[in-house]
């Protein structure tokens, strides 16, 4: 039987209580970068609940299916466990559940998950096609090409497997699910938002490269540097935060499990 979230520790509680409030705000990101219409798209971050570490035990905070942006609120946002089975919240979760929980099971240096139907990168998703490294930025954030995952229906494991073994052969922090769209992951919510809002950008930018020309590749050398060089003096280092439980993974021992 699933537990309630009272029977779990205080201290859990007190982090689901502002991991909701960290979702709840990082699901404006979306349409403030033109990421999501209607109430497609969410956004979830995972709960630690073993102090050791992640592990299956894990709770993670997602979107309530259906609400528009405007109504959500800390409240409305929901608590699962990694089977997906809700554990606190007065409204369904989001339909994409199953696959944020799959990722979680399957990836513990995943602190959060980010789905979107953006238009460009869902355009390459549309072609199965993955964008190919042609800018620094794109070395820099993603290590290399976009990859596409395989076609996947709703509904059982298929979509978070796809994810999964498709990410799991990437430096990617995104994955374009064939016929579908980009899911991406970080060490928490606000890193998967920021690896969402650049995977449309550089799916953009790359789609009107190619209406001019021919894009130019970088070298897989140059490629490792730049990832090399942004990876580890620009962007993961541990940042300072009051919510240790919620990524306990560091980025480098993230980096060398991926
Ligand atoms: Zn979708």
């Amino acid at each position: 039987m699933t537990r309630t979230l009272d029977s779990y520790p205080q201290e859990v509680r007190d982090v689901v209580a502002r991991t909701r409030e960290v979702v709840s705000t990082l699901h404006a990101e979306l349409p403030r970068w033109g990421l999501v219409v209607w109430t497609a798209g969410n956004v979830s971050q995972r709960v630690v609940v073993d102090p050791a570490g992640p592990g299956e035990d894990d709770l993670f905070v997602i979107k309530p299916s259906g609400v528009t942006y405007d109504e959500l609120t800390p409240g409305s946002m929901v608590v699962c466990d990694l089977d997906g089975n809700l554990v606190d919240g007065t409204r369904a979760p989001s339909s994409d559940t199953a696959a944020h929980a799959y990722v979680y099971r399957h990836m513990p240096e995943v602190g959060g998950v980010v789905h979107t139907h953006s238009t460009y990168a869902t355009a390459w998703a549309a072609r199965a096609e993955p964008v190919p490294c042609v800018l620094t930025m794109m070395a820099d954030e993603f290590g290399g090409d976009v990859p596409v995952g395989p076609f996947a229906l709703i509904g059982d494991d298929s979509i978070g497997r796809g994810i999964v073994e498709t990410l799991l052969d990437s430096r990617s922090p995104a994955v374009l699910m064939r016929n579908h769209g980009p899911f991406t992951i970080g060490k928490d919510a606000t890193a998967a938002v920021k690896a969402a809002v650049m995977v449309e950008e550089v799916a953009r930018t790359v789609h009107i490269s190619l209406q001019l020309g021919t894009p130019l590749p970088i070298g897989q050398a140059d490629i490792d540097s730049l990832y090399a060089r942004y990876q580890n003096v620009y962007g993961r280092t541990p940042a300072a935060t009051d919510e240790p439980a919620t990524s306990p993974v560091t980025p480098t021992e993230q980096e060398s499990t991926r």
